[in-house]
């Protein structure tokens, strides 16, 4: 059965040059990017803040596969590290040479940041229509607790993670069934953890990445990889099933701790692992975040039981939602590929360099050697649509290309391209596919980025 929605004059509250919808790396380094570049800016986010994954999913390992020959682009991306770091949010990540991002505090490093850019916040609205005059997008409409209204742009850039915006307004995307995605995520915190004790089990019975191959998953490495010290945790897992805490065929319980603080918290919890989850469909959500939120207090039980130092242990918060890692991503007008993230691609059009690190669809390969690729500009270029620019994890690629570019420091390189190349195209009055590149690139290097 269907009904037909009425027609209705709603207000437009808002005009501005650069639109972002979206808050998470991609969309906050876009936003801070056009208005570091002199244009004016508005920032979208559903939520009640902005930072995306890391703020309400609580995904903290921002460049966990930094080494010391890893060599990545500077930019707003590193900007993110140093900033929570000077404001007390970071701590040291407990497998590279980066700093973990503190879930809670970047809420208050992504609002000074947005404040001090002069960029127009806007909270608690979700965009749910394009504006279109033929095939350009001239605004969004919102909905929010004050009802429907319409935001107009020159341009709009869609950092929404799910191609929101572009597929919506007719863009090409591709969608993967939901058994082909990358498995979704309930991540949570916990409390109570003594520190000496769980680190000297850690030293005792060190894991390493080849870890990750032993049951349930099989990882393709470099092999140089195999013998580095990860923070996973599976064996109080694999006792629990034994001991009938954690059903027998609940075999995906396992995974990674990221940092145990001082305090007894252990943070960004990345364990439970819900295959066949459309981060797209609202009745897939609401079953996953229910089921996830089951399975982590399973995991945090067996950590209880069995893992030492844990005998204390006790929830101390999920993440504010779900956590997707994979659903739509643009036909663009460059789609990268497999080969460009395992052979150092290179383009005349980048905004961007990223270090070889792949992690997903069962690769992982760190970025021990100083290998690096480019990011072309038009892997941000929708197909079909003018005046929009897609930056994050949904921007153009095969699956290995995406388990390179979802990473965050990847989709804060794409969105502070995003960003420069919109305020050039608001600036010059040229359309986003006919801008000057090395006008584009000159400015990226004014704002610390390296390209080449
Ligand atoms: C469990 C999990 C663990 C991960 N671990 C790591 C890791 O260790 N390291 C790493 O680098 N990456 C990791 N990732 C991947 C990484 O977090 C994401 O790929 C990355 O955050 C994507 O950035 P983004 O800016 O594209 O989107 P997001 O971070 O998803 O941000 C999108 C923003 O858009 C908002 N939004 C969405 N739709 C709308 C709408 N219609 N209207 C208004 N606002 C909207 C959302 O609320 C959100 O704030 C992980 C992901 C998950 C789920």
């Amino acid at each position: 059965m269907q009904i037909t929605e009425p027609s209705r004059q709603i207000d437009v509250i808002h005009s501005t040059d650069v639109l972002v919808v979206g808050s998470g790396p991609g969309g906050l380094a876009a936003a801070l990017a056009a208005a570091r570049s002199g244009v004016n800016v508005t920032l979208v986010e559903r939520f009640g803040c902005f930072g995306g994954n890391i703020t309400t999913v609580g995904v903290e390992g921002f460049a966990w596969y930094r080494h010391e020959k890893t060599i990545e682009a500077g930019g707003i991306g590193r900007e993110f590290e140093d900033r929570a770091k000077d404001m007390g949010a970071a701590v040291p990540e407990s497998q590279s040479l980066s700093y973990e991002i503190d879930s809670e505090g970047f809420k208050v490093v992504a609002d000074q940041l947005v404040q001090e850019a002069g960029i127009t916040p806007m909270l608690h609205r979700l965009f749910v229509a394009p504006i279109m005059e033929g095939d350009r997008i001239t605004g969004i409409i919102t909905e929010s607790k004050a009802g429907r209204e319409a935001l107009l742009a020159k341009v709009v850039i869609d950092a929404t993670g799910d191609a929101d915006i572009a597929h919506r307004a007719g863009a090409p995307v591709t969608h993967p069934p939901r058994e082909e995605l990358q498995a979704a995520s309930v991540m949570f915190h916990v409390a109570g953890v003594d520190k000496t004790r769980f680190m000297e089990e850690v030293r005792a019975n060190p894991q390493t990445y080849a870890d990750w191959s032993n049951g349930e998953w099989t990882v393709e490495t470099d092999g140089k990889e195999d013998d580095m010290f990860s923070p996973f945790l599976k064996k109080p897992f694999e006792t629990a099933r034994k001991a009938g805490v954690i059903p027998a065929d609940l075999t995906t319980i396992a995974g990674t701790w990221g940092a145990v603080h001082d305090s007894g918290e252990m943070t960004y919890m990345n364990l439970v692992h819900l295959g066949n989850c459309d981060g797209t469909d609202p009745a897939d959500l609401t079953h996953f975040e229910i089921e996830g939120r089951r399975q982590a207090m399973m995991a945090i039980e067996a950590l209880r039981r069995f893992a030492p130092g844990c005998e204390g242990v006790r929830l101390r918060n999920f993440g504010m939602t779900l956590g997707i890692r994979d659903t739509r991503k643009i036909d663009a007008q460059y789609n990268m590929t497999e080969t460009d993230v395992r052979q150092q691609g290179r383009f005349d059009d980048s905004i961007g360099i990223y270090p070889e690190f792949i992690d997903g669809y069962g690769i992982l390969i760190l970025p021990t050697t100083g290998r690096y690729m480019q990011i072309p500009y038009r892997s941000l270029l929708p197909q079909k649509i003018k005046g929009l620019l897609v930056a994050g994890r949904a921007t153009g690629g095969d699956q290995v290309a995406h388990a390179a570019t979802r990473n965050m420091a990847c989709c804060a390189v794409a969105g502070q391209g995003a960003g420069i190349a919109a305020a050039q195209a608001v600036k010059t009055g040229v359309e986003l596919d006919a801008i000057d590149l090395t006008a584009v690139q000159s400015d990226l290097r004014k704002q610390g980025v390296r390209y080449q």
